[in-house]
């Protein structure tokens, strides 16, 4: 079986083993002599699948007691006006436009209040995280709201703006589980699954409870998080097959020692290929080194002949969806939890010799 080393941004690629857990499970999951597809969300099966997705969860990003979990359906997109419909109770956010999904966010709240635009990088095509001020956030926004791994950009926190009692929401679709935050200080967090935890289908939000239950009354029952909150995510039918596959890859995740090792991988992973950008002459990575992300990574040559060959000559090779985004250009590695890290080696190992051969 000839398996590519696959770097898109997502979806992306899973942990093999999860995927041969999956095959063995596929006729019959765990003697109910069904698929976990064919299977009812309300059988003991599913129930143990879902429930035990979130403890696993729970335990990887320590989640506090006052907070809820849930397995909701629409992607990080649905997010976006979600957050809104339920926390913008005043009328007010405050947001950092970091690129694209903040600004997909922002036009998303600014159909329900005022968006407080307090920081942007959009100046130098977000390749840094804006410095914060203080003096330009609102005291009674409702949130405030950061995206804080932009995927298409290769940007990342790696400070938290100090919001006091403005409750911090972030998008953390392409970063979840790769390096440890501490729950608490956020109001809400989403993550769609398919970058770093699953296949699509499936968006984490992990929500303080205070924050649920303040909907306006004309907020559709779908959109309304306590209506999830409170049926532990099985309200309707929920996206059952990624919720399983996403509770493999926590198991997954707890074996090769939770969210703390795996950030030491995914650091080595990440110096790796950004030592090789600082020290080449024909590519550099495109973000300032210290809002470097440690899950994409985008990189270009002074030429876009020069890209497309190498595009080209590297899928051959079998390193494949390294094409950056079509609003950036150039390429971009993405290295989520799944990458090994001999997979980042041998792509490096790769440009080196493209370079000696295209001097
Ligand atoms: C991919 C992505 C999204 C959008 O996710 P969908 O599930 O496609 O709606 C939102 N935010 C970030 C940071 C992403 O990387």
């Amino acid at each position: 079986m000839e398996r590519v080393y696959n770097f898109s941004a997502g979806p992306s690629m899973l942990p093999v083993e999860v995927l041969e857990q999956a095959q063995k499970d596929m006729l019959n999951y765990g003697g109910s002599g069904m698929s976990v597809m064919e299977m009812s969300h309300r059988s003991k099966w599913f129930d143990d699948i879902i429930k035990s997705a979130e403890a696993d969860l729970r335990e990887l990003m320590n989640v506090p007691d006052n907070y809820k979990v849930m397995f909701l359906q629409g992607g990080g997109s649905t997010q976006f006006a979600m957050i809104p419909l339920n926390l913008m109770t005043g009328g007010k956010c405050d947001l950092v436009n970091t690129g694209q999904w903040s600004k997909k966010a922002m036009a998303e709240a600014k159909k329900f209040g005022t968006v407080n635009v307090v920081a942007s990088s959009e100046d130098k095509v977000f390749n840094y995280i804006p410095a914060l001020d203080k003096a330009s956030f609102s005291p009674d926004a409702d949130y405030f709201y950061i995206c804080y791994n932009n995927t298409i950009y290769g940007t990342r926190y790696t400070q938290l703006p100090d919001t006091g009692n403005v409750p911090l929401v972030a998008d953390m679709s392409s970063m979840i589980m790769s390096e440890e935050v501490d729950v608490s200080k956020f109001g809400l967090i989403f993550a769609g699954a398919q970058k770093n935890i699953g296949p699509a289908g499936v968006t984490v939000v992990i929500m303080r409870e205070d924050l649920i239950g303040n909907a306006k009354e004309d907020c559709p029952t779908m959109l309304n998080y306590k209506t999830h909150a409170d049926a532990g995510s099985l309200y309707n039918t929920p996206p059952c097959y990624s919720v399983y596959i996403a509770g493999l890859v926590f198991k997954w995740l707890k074996e090769k020692g939770g969210v703390a090792a795996m950030q030491k991988i995914n650091e080595e992973k990440a110096a790796i290929l950004y030592d090789f950008l600082d020290n080449s002459m024909m590519f550099r990575g495109t973000v300032v080194p210290k809002d470097r992300s440690l899950m994409n990574v985008p990189f270009v040559t002074d030429d876009d002949d020069l890209n497309a060959k190498f595009i080209k000559e590297a899928t051959n090779a079998g390193f494949v969806n390294l094409k950056g985004h079509r609003t950036v250009g150039g390429m971009r590695a993405s290295i989520y939890n799944a990458m090994p890290v001999e997979g980042v080696q041998k792509l490096v190992e790769f440009m080196k010799k493209f370079e000696t051969d295209n001097k």
